[in-house]
């Protein structure tokens, strides 16, 4: 994302002093670029269309930005000031649209604290961004029905006459907050390697290897989890597939509590009953 140097100019100013509290001169802010979203069809079997990404880009405006929760309270928040969508015809998408991407662009106030955050920033190190946003209709990509009406009974991620089945996410209503995570949702926002090498063994190694790629995708749905759930997380580290199924069920249990409690307004992906998700 910071592929590109901004260039802070008087007209970027005029945007950031627009969501500041005081005027902000050039010196005292960093800016920088995330992918907030795109239409490819992500891990979680979901997708915007390039359409719900326009309206996206106008709720986004203004959203506050955070590192993680532990920084939620001590002032280390970005805020994007603009945004951009970007149409590439080159590349397709996985259902062979034209990939096309939301850009935020964001700003921080230079200050003491904020100084190693903005140096990982620039480093690369935190480019993944997850966003958080309300849509109003989940299209079921094989027959069309809306998963918030009730939906139909295919189900994502399974091909049916050799469609794949997704969810494509329209007409959002609303955006929230965005924050720099570990294991983002969507393929373009970072991770490139998910998977060791495939081994070349018997059935029992085979089976080792499936085992292993649950247990990793556990631990990045428990990562992703936590990211959303304030407060203490206990470490993972040597459980074993059950403990890692147990600790995700939890979690998604705690998240829904608090999602209904209207504590944090967003519920899992795979809550549907709920309008709310991050991805
Ligand atoms: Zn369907």
């Amino acid at each position: 994302m910071s592929e590109e140097k901004i260039g802070i100019t008087d007209e970027v100013m005029e945007k950031i002093n627009r969501h500041s509290v005081g005027v902000l001169k050039k010196e005292q802010v960093y800016c920088f670029r995330v992918l907030l979203c795109d239409n490819e069809v992500d891990r979680d079997y979901e997708k915007f269309s390039a359409e719900a990404l326009g309206v996206l880009a106008g709720l986004f405006v203004g959203r506050t930005g955070i590192s993680d929760h532990e920084c939620r309270s001590s002032g280390q928040t970005a805020r994007i000031y603009d945004t951009e969508v970007k149409a590439y015809p080159e590349r397709k998408t996985a259902d062979g649209e034209v990939y096309t991407a939301l850009f935020g662009y964001a700003y921080m106030v230079r200050t003491e604290k904020n100084g190693s955050l903005i140096a990982e920033i620039e480093g690369g190190i935190k480019k993944e961004v997850s966003v958080g946003c309300a849509v109003k209709k989940r299209r079921c990509s094989v027959c069309g029905a809306d998963g918030a009406r009730g939906g139909c009974s295919h189900v994502r991620g399974k091909v049916y006459g050799g469609k794949l089945c997704y969810v494509v996410l329209e007409e959002p209503t609303d955006a929230y907050e965005w924050s720099f995570v570990a294991v983002p949702a969507q393929r373009a926002a970072g991770v490139t390697k998910v998977y060791g090498e495939r081994s070349e063994g018997g059935a029992e190694e085979a089976l080792r290897g499936l085992e292993e790629r649950f247990c990793e995708e556990l631990r990045r749905d428990i990562i992703r989890l936590k990211s959303f759930i304030s407060g203490k997380t206990e470490d993972f580290d040597g459980l074993d597939i059950g403990g890692l199924l147990d600790m995700k069920k939890a979690l998604e249990s705690q998240l829904r509590a608090e999602a209904a409690g209207g504590s944090v307004g967003i519920a899992a992906a795979d809550s549907d009953e709920l309008g709310a998700f991050r991805v």
